[in-house]
């Protein structure tokens, strides 16, 4: 069994990489490890944000280190809330708080459906070193509304291209077969196998 820490304290993100890779591994994250320092997201991609998480995580412990850094784009918002997705509506803001936030700035936008995208990219670190990174992404719309109850985030008003549910009202199945993480994710694995 192979064990990968997660660098991330949002119990879903963990979930849902656990979910997706499958019990041949032994997944952890930083809540068993106290200790381990809150990394700031200081960077201006989502790309220097995964790098900074998992490199920083990767000094404490021994093994693989992967961290996800992602969020939503809406073209009618210029690409917000992007890399300030987790904080969008402030530090310390719930997803409640950030979906009420993009409801309201859709609000002042003409339309019943706004052409998005959620983005990740991964990046696996050991002893300090990036290893590689691995973007995914999955297209989609906005919705000004919230419907479903699964998943977290901005889940409930984003509907996937090809699909007529939301990522909240999908079976996590089925989200986590084509979502932006589970992307990123295969082109991890393949990374590994090569
Ligand atoms: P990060 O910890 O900076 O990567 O924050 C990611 C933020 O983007 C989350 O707090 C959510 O608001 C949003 N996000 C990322 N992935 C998803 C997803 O799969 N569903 C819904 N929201 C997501």
């Amino acid at each position: 069994m192979q064990t990968l820490v997660i660098a991330t304290r949002n119990a879903h993100k963990t979930r849902e990489i656990h979910q997706m890779l499958g019990s041949g591994w032994d997944v952890r994250d930083l809540t068993a490890l106290p200790h381990a320092p809150e990394v700031e997201e200081t960077g201006q991609t989502f790309q220097d944000n995964a790098v900074l998480k998992a490199v920083t995580i990767s000094r404490y412990v021994t093994g693989l280190v992967l961290a996800d850094d992602s969020g939503l784009e809406v073209d009618a918002l210029n690409g917000v809330p992007g890399v300030r997705s987790a904080r969008f509506a402030g530090p310390g803001a719930t997803d409640a708080d950030n979906r009420n936030l993009l409801l309201k700035e859709l609000a002042k936008v003409p339309g019943d459906r706004f052409p998005a995208r959620f983005c990740c990219v991964m990046a696996l670190a050991s002893q300090g070193e990036v290893l590689g990174t691995f973007p995914g992404v999955v297209e989609g719309e906005v919705i000004p509304a919230e419907r479903g109850s699964g998943g977290f985030g901005y889940d409930p008003m984003f509907i996937p291209r090809g699909y007529q549910e939301t990522f909240a009202e999908l079976p996590p199945v089925i989200k986590n077969s084509i979502s932006h993480r589970a992307r990123a994710l295969a082109r991890m694995l393949e990374f590994l196998r090569s």
